[in-house]
């Protein structure tokens, strides 16, 4: 299974040719693990001649929810979508309303802005913490103002957010806590998984993601039984009913072949979680190097699903350079926090130092299951000098 895979050589920005010898991620082999699984659900759905919204999807909705441990799960195209229809979804419920403010961190991925944005609300930015690089629940404290109506957290990297303390500050000011769990499948903390900690939560199936299929997929997660019929007829062109539509909906879905791939790999999202946990703990014995900070490991009763295993270094791009040179790909996540994207420049941000300190010094190194030679990673990551 553990396959090395020599990719072609690639230059770089300053001409220095390097073999791949270790691929960030290996999709390929990620996924072969299941192709005779996967070659009969496509028979399947191919002589049902049922593509979308059909007993895959239903099945995998039910699986999916047990998993994390809510009583319902929907669907979607991606997570994006997952995003914005439980916020669009709170809209309709009369939850939420245009131009309200919601807290989300400047260190995450623009989905999570942007699902705020399109849903025509107000994103407003805090700090993450410096240890584990998820939102700082004194910053959020600071952030809140009288039209602060919710607050969406960030499992960043796989590590469960501050759940605790953001579930105190959303009920001391009567906030929604709607969790991206978009890099989380597989964390829990005292048995509960991701997902379960807020009022709904949203998931990527990205193919890169924990929990990947072989195309676009997302869901929403949730214990609320209004938002989750309202969420099944928003990604249903807002309608429960065929042709007819109580609410001005979208086209949000997941189709039954990618359902049906994610219900096999469902089965070994635990497994999977367990051997990225394991490669963590070796980089974090082994590796040893004055000039690399390395993530902080899990708490009493936590289970990191590590989708990101990322380092810190004041001397990022030299060490990128280097662990290149020898041949290991790695991955910024990520390099321009939100307030410094082009897309938000309009709005008027607060300093957000933590943010930006994060951004120049955070370096992602491989972690998947199936992994060949971590060995070479860390003699690499021991080798570096400035
Ligand atoms: C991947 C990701 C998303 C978006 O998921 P897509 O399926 O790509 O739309 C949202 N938030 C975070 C934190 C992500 O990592």
């Amino acid at each position: 299974m553990s396959v090395i895979r020599t990719l072609p050589i690639a230059a770089d920005a300053a001409g220095e040719k390097s073999i791949v010898h270790v691929p960030f991620l290996d999709l390929r082999n990620l996924n072969l693990r299941f192709s005779d699984e996967f070659a009969d659900v496509l028979q399947r759905v191919l002589a049902r001649g049922w593509f979308v919204h059909g007993e895959e999807l239903t099945a995998f909705e039910k699986e999916f929810a047990a998993y994390c441990g809510v009583p319902h799960c929907i669907g979607v195209g991606n997570g994006l979508d997952a995003l914005n229809l439980i916020l669009r979804g709170y809209i309709e419920l009369g939850r939420l309303a245009p131009g309200d403010e919601v807290i989300l961190p400047a260190n995450t991925f623009i989905a999570t802005a942007l699902a705020v944005s399109q849903a025509g609300l107000t994103p407003v930015l805090a700090e993450p913490e410096a240890t584990t690089g998820n939102l700082d629940p004194r910053s959020v404290a600071d952030a809140i103002t009288q039209r602060t109506r919710a607050l969406l957290p960030v499992h960043l990297y796989g590590r469960l957010a501050n759940m605790a303390a953001l579930r105190s500050l959303a009920d001391t000011h009567g906030l929604l806590l709607i969790e991206d769990a978009a890099q989380a499948h597989g964390a829990t903390l005292h048995g509960r998984h991701a997902g379960s900690f807020g009022d709904a939560a949203g998931f990527s199936f990205f193919p890169g993601k924990n929990l990947g299929a072989l195309g676009d997929g997302g869901a929403v997660v949730t214990a609320d039984t209004m938002l989750a019929d309202c969420v099944a007829s928003l990604r249903n062109y807002g309608s429960s009913r065929k042709y007819h539509h109580e609410r001005r909906g979208v086209n949000s879905r997941l189709d039954e072949l990618q359902a049906a791939f994610l219900r096999i790999k469902l089965r070994a999202l635990a497994a999977d979680v367990t051997e990225r946990d394991a490669l963590a703990r070796l980089y974090c014995a082994s590796i040893d190097n004055p000039y690399i900070d390395l993530p902080a490991l899990p708490g009493e009763g936590e289970t990191h699903a590590w989708h990101l295993f990322v380092v810190r270094s004041q001397q990022r791009d030299a060490l990128q350079a280097h662990l290149r040179a020898a041949g290991i790909e790695t991955l910024i996540h990520y390099p321009v926090p939100i307030h410094r994207q082009p897309a938000y420049a309009a709005e008027h941000w607060p300093a957000l130092p933590m943010a930006d300190a994060q951004a120049a010094t955070v370096l992602s190194l491989p972690i998947y299951p199936g992994l060949a030679e971590p060995q070479r990673i860390i003699d690499a990551c021991n080798t570096f000098c400035s």
